[in-house]
């Protein structure tokens, strides 16, 4: 089920979340510790003016929550709630400090169910399936647990808990980036439920709106035959990559699913992924020469760049392929024709993973590439591999004119969106000016090169292509024409 997480400040701005959230949401949590005062006394009234079934939380400061009112006033709040005469509260959230009260068993005897909740916002305790097993107070409340996981060690040791974990019902979750697959996955995990925020207000780390949990996740249709697929990057949640490939399998009508993971330790990471059964990921910053010695096969175009940007699952290991050259040259082909590389010439800035990929393109095309980095040694090191001239990054002034530049450092995206590599180079009208970066639409170094005249060419039409060729390597099956990529 997806659950709604209401903190709006009054009831009926709570009913206009759920109207704007109906059709993709089973349950409702209404979070009262985030309601006005006087709203706060009508919270009894808030279960019969919804068809939902709803759970009443009143969270603690210390347990992430607002409530700010004294202890005794927050249990006579839960008491009122079990004798009410009025339609009841299905679920109550007690924290696990809070002993068993003499009214739940009433209260659970009348269908009230008592979710045992603790939280953890510093990490995932190396203990989390005793913490789990121990955490119900009397049969049938359902235990629940939020936790941060800080890194990929602590996310698997939280993915593995869950699945081994098989009680009828729990709700086991991991708050921030690094835990939203915890979220995506809770069908697969066999949590009794995810928790969602409307956009723009979300009540803990790492909520999803339930739109797009549906519509780019397709999360109600998550069953075990689900084949999985994902990417792997750090930092990776901006990454278009999910829209684009859910779209693709939604329209193929296909029962697949991509998910993002923050991970810094791809080893290990990939191994737990082999168990689960993933099949396929995307590789971006900063693993894509990471992964490299993991494989167990790679194609000419991994062996030619060192650079990997698709591990399709072999047996017990994986196998790397670049998908970045063939995008990479897709608008240029749309320009220039497949023909038409010959006997030009190009600059590069930058000399990492990406920029491998570009120069093996252009270089093995025909294009004279010369090759600017920050760190001018891997700037030879990348000219010698492909022989191509090289040059200091600091002097965009000396650069001699090229048909084509290109843009490949992160200069230009979040957190440095308002800096590039050559601010002192003179475009001239006529040229090609590349950036690989697609958020923004267009940086720095774009919009100089339009304001003098150059066509320009932003990031978004590689990554649609790159991620086309990944989809027919991950199911076989060409991408669909008619789509709207998001
Ligand atoms: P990478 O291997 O980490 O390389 C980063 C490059 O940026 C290196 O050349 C690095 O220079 C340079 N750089 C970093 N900080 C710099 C600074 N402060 N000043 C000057 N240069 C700096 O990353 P990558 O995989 O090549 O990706 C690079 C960019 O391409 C990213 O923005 C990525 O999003 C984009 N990309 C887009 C697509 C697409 O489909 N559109 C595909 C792949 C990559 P040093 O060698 O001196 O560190």
């Amino acid at each position: 089920m997806i659950c709604l997480v209401l903190s709006g400040k009054t009831l009926s701005e709570n009913l206009g979340y759920i109207k704007q959230y109906r059709s993709y949401i089973q349950i409702v949590e209404l979070r009262a510790d985030f309601l006005d005062d006087s709203e706060f006394t009508l919270i009894n009234r808030f279960p019969e003016m919804t068809d939902l079934p709803v759970i009443l939380t009143i969270r603690k400061r210390e347990d992430g929550g607002h409530w700010r009112g004294r202890e005794k006033a927050r249990i006579e709040a839960f008491q009122l709630a079990a004798s009410s005469r009025l339609r009841r509260f299905s679920f109550m959230d007690l924290e696990e400090a809070l002993p068993s009260f003499e009214w739940e068993k009433d209260w659970i005897r009348e269908g009230g169910r008592i979710i045992r909740s603790f939280h953890d916002f510093n990490g995932v305790p190396m203990d989390l399936a005793a913490r789990l097993e121990n955490l119900p107070r009397v049969s049938g409340e359902i235990p629940k647990a939020a936790v941060t996981p800080l890194n990929t060690a602590d996310l698997l040791n939280l993915l593995r808990t869950t699945e081994a974990y098989s009680r009828e019902d729990k709700i086991v979750l991991g708050m921030g980036d690094i835990g939203i697959p915890t979220r995506i996955l809770s069908r697969r995990l066999g949590s009794f439920l995810t928790f969602c925020s409307p956009s723009g207000i979300s009540a803990a780390p790492g909520h999803i709106n339930p739109e797009s949990m549906e519509k780019i996740y397709h999360f109600s249709k998550i069953d075990n035959k689900t084949r999985l697929f994902g990417i792997i990057g750090n930092p990776v949640m901006h990454t278009l990559s999910p829209g684009l490939h859910n779209r693709g399998y939604e329209l193929l009508k296909t029962n697949c699913l991509y998910i993002p993971f923050q991970i810094d330790d791809p080893d290990e990471f990939l191994k737990w992924a082999v168990d689960f059964g993933f099949e396929g990921f995307s590789v971006t910053v900063p693993h894509k020469e990471r992964v490299i010695p993991l494989l167990r096969m790679m194609d000419e175009s991994v062996k030619a760049v060192l650079s990997c940007n698709t591990l399709i699952r072999s047996g017990s290991g994986w196998s790397g392929h670049n998908t970045d050259i063939a995008g990479f040259l897709s608008p240029l082909q749309a320009l220039w024709g497949v023909d038409g590389f010959k006997g030009r010439s190009a600059i590069v800035l930058g000399a990492g993973g990406a920029a491998r990929a570009v120069v093996h393109a252009l270089a093995s095309r025909g294009v004279a590439v010369t090759i600017y980095n920050r760190t001018s040694k891997k700037a030879e090191d990348l000219a010698a591999l492909f022989n191509c001239r090289w040059g200091r990054l600091d002097d965009g002034r000396g650069m001699e004119y090229a048909d084509l530049i290109v843009q490949t450092t992160i200069l230009g995206m979040f957190p440095v969106d308002n800096e590039e590599p050559v601010s002192d180079y003179i475009f001239s009208s006529g040229q090609i000016a590349y950036d690989l970066i697609y958020t923004p639409e267009e940086t720095l170094f774009l919009s100089r090169a339009r304001l003098s005249g150059c066509r320009i060419i932003n990031g978004m039409e590689m990554l649609v292509q790159q991620g086309k060729a990944q989809f027919l390597l991950f199911t076989g099956r060409d991408y669909p024409e008619d789509t709207v990529s998001s």
